[in-house]
């Protein structure tokens, strides 16, 4: 005993265990699934080893995984011939939180979210501690002579000692004693485990085995012509071994399918859709894909890792390939096994290869089908997905100059003014009268605004439809495509080229009133207009050349040292009273009309979403105006 040594664990763990031990989440059975599942991932890196050491002198057929039940110790063991853990790598992912899963559920979640996380989600190793009251683990990592025995009994801390063993790994669970609402004693029946493992790990590719008691009929020593019933003990595999993705869509259930998927990649949420496909010809492979419903708090970081995980007949040979899709669809999770595949690809050959890339273009393929699928037919469900990705999808419309923008642009969608909800560019299209020949939009942070732009009001008058873009990539998605169904997307606040002449003759006329305000403003504005397009408003500011004041913002973002200036043409409404008062007072009162072209001037840099220049200046002006 005297090797002992007895550690603490990391505050989250702790927490965490403290969870377990005291869950009152009715499932406790999914800890032995996540049992399973550590076993069975344990082999998967052995099995990968296997593939290009020799030494390891494994076969598939050798690895499996093993469950026993001891009613008299109270104990359920599970053994695996995986890669075994070394003594530091024990303390390390036994004694701290490590897996992407477990780090959201340290970071966000408070103690009444556990419940639900727990059953749906899974939280790995320390689940055994929801039935357990002691869990030892034994291992030896591959390779190594040393045995270690980890073992804990609760939060407050476990013991590392060394020991004797022959198997690579082992983890063992005292059932905790019954309670009124809980009989752990049942995880020690045959039926119960077998159950289990048919229900949550059936697809894991290694047996699992374990020696059931069965029954044989043998002739009665007592009387010759009867027969009677005798129990024997054999070893039995549990699960059937074929992953999902190898069996035909009709034998699996929704269910199964969405415990995969949030099982495996640890989501506590259904997922929106999943795609089965089985190609064969040209390339040859299974694949079984899973849209999220939602974007997880990692998506948009850069911890989030995307790619799918690609097998080789059963064996995974990567985690996460990134080769197989493309970035726009980075949320697309997911499996792809080939037999095509040399198992020891590397990554620079996946880049080249044409079977990849085959089956990566399919895939795209039938991702985006899909998606228009989901929008066409479950509407509430995509945009809820949208919401999470839709950003994701934009990108992707910008990224490679637009290169990808045909396969993206019916899976958009914008807000739209005269609906008030979100429409895809093919429902604005379609319902475009023939006297309207642009899309246009509005763009800025903020659609009570937009809505209220005097442009926005009076194309709304007119009955067209305006899209209003409040999120920054929007705009440069509408650039970049320029068009949709051949109709080209216009900025309703910009130079207005259509009614350019027409004003013309009034502008001659009004020039002095224009040339009064250019003077009082001098180089706040570098233009002076009049605009038709004002409805009833005064005022409104225009940005001069092809830039909007929203994505200069943007560039100025990004390059803050250098920034870039936009021109601000100030447009005027020559109907409206306020302009007609300020040209009254320039004769009689020009100090009251420089106040007034101020006043309006401050006016339609707020209707812009500009900044006020000085906030306070503005606020003593309306208040002087007023009074
Ligand atoms: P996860 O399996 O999601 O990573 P767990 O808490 O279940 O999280 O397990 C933590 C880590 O402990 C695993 O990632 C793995 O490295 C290690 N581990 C658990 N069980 C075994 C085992 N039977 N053999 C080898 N390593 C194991």
């Amino acid at each position: 005993m005297d090797q002992m040594e007895k550690k603490e664990f990391q505050a989250e763990s702790k927490r965490l265990l403290d969870l377990m031990i005291n869950s009152i989440y009715t499932h406790k059975e999914i800890f032995l699934r996540e049992i399973l599942s550590n076993a069975s991932d344990a082999i998967d890196k052995l099995a990968y080893q296997a593939l290009t050491d020799d030494k390891v002198g494994l076969n598939r057929d050798d690895f499996a995984i093993r469950i026993q039940m001891d009613p008299d110790r109270r104990t359920i063991t599970v053994s695996d011939n995986g890669i075994g853990m070394t003594k530091e790598e024990m303390e390390q992912n036994l004694g701290t939180i490590a897996r992407s899963g477990s780090y959201q559920f340290k970071k966000d979640m408070d103690d009444s979210d556990a419940v639900d996380i727990i059953g749906q989600f899974g939280v790995g190793f320390y689940s055994a501690f929801m039935v357990s009251d002691s869990v030892t683990v034994v291992s030896r990592k591959y390779g190594t002579e040393e045995s270690w025995m980890w073992n804990s009994q609760g939060a407050d801390g476990y013991t590392m000692m060394p020991c004797e063993k022959e198997t690579v790994g082992t983890d063992v669970m005292k059932l905790k004693e019954d309670t009124e609402e809980e009989k752990y004693s049942d995880y020690l029946q045959e039926y119960t485990i077998r159950d289990l493992v048919r229900k949550y790990s059936d697809y894991l590719r290694y047996p699992i085995r374990m020696e059931v008691t069965k029954y044989r009929s043998v002739p009665d020593p007592e009387d010759e012509k009867k027969t009677k019933s005798e129990s024997y003990r054999e070893e039995e595999t549990l699960n059937s071994m074929i992953p999902l993705w190898q069996k035909p869509q009709s034998e699996v259930t929704e269910e199964e399918y969405d415990g995969f998927y949030q099982d495996k990649f640890f989501d506590y949420q259904k997922p929106l859709t999943h795609i089965s496909v089985s190609a064969e010809g040209a390339a040859t492979y299974k694949s079984l894909l899973f849209i999220p419903s939602h974007a997880g708090a990692d998506y948009y970081t850069k911890e989030y890792r995307r790619g799918l995980q690609l097998y080789s007949s059963g064996v995974m040979i990567m985690e996460h390939c990134e080769e197989l899709i493309p970035d726009y669809f980075a949320f697309v999770r997911g499996v792809v096994d080939s037999q095509d595949l040399s198992l020891n690809i590397s990554r620079e050959m996946l880049q080249h290869d044409r079977q990849v890339q085959r089956i990566a273009q399919n895939l795209e393929k039938k991702v985006r089908q899909e998606l228009e699928k989901i929008m066409k037919d479950r509407r509430e469900d995509y945009e809820k997905f949208y919401a999470g990705f839709g950003l994701q999808l934009k990108y992707g419309v910008l990224q490679d100059y637009g290169a990808h923008q045909d396969t993206l642009k019916d899976l958009l969608l914008f807000w739209s003014a005269k609906e008030q909800k979100l429409i895809s560019l093919k429902e604005y299209t379609d319902a475009m009268g023939k006297d309207q020949k642009t899309i246009y939009y509005a763009s800025g942070d903020n659609r009570t605004r937009l809505q209220q732009l005097p442009q926005t009001e009076v194309l709304l008058g007119k009955g067209f439809d305006v899209l209003l873009f409040t999120e920054e990539v929007d705009e440069f998605a509408a650039q970049t495509m320029h068009a949709y169904a051949e109709k080209e997307f216009k900025n309703v606040v910009g130079e207005s080229t259509e009614n350019a002449d027409e004003n013309k003759e009034e502008e001659q006329a009004l020039q002095p009133a224009l040339e009064f305000i250019s003077k009082t403003l001098g180089d706040k504005v570098s233009k002076v207009r009049l605009s038709k397009d004002l409805g009833s408003h005064p005022v409104s500011m225009a940005p001069e050349g092809g830039m909007s004041f929203e994505m200069a913002r943007y560039f100025q973002k990004l390059q803050p040292d250098a920034p870039l200036n936009v021109g601000k043409i100030l447009e005027l409404n020559a109907d409206h009273p306020v302009f007609v008062k300020l040209q009254n007072y320039m004769g009689s009162n020009p100090e009251k009309a420089e106040k007034l072209a101020q006043l309006l001037y401050h006016q339609a840099l707020l209707m812009a979403g500009l900044d006020l220049e000085d906030p306070t200046a503005y606020t003593d002006l309306v208040c002087e105006m007023i009074s």
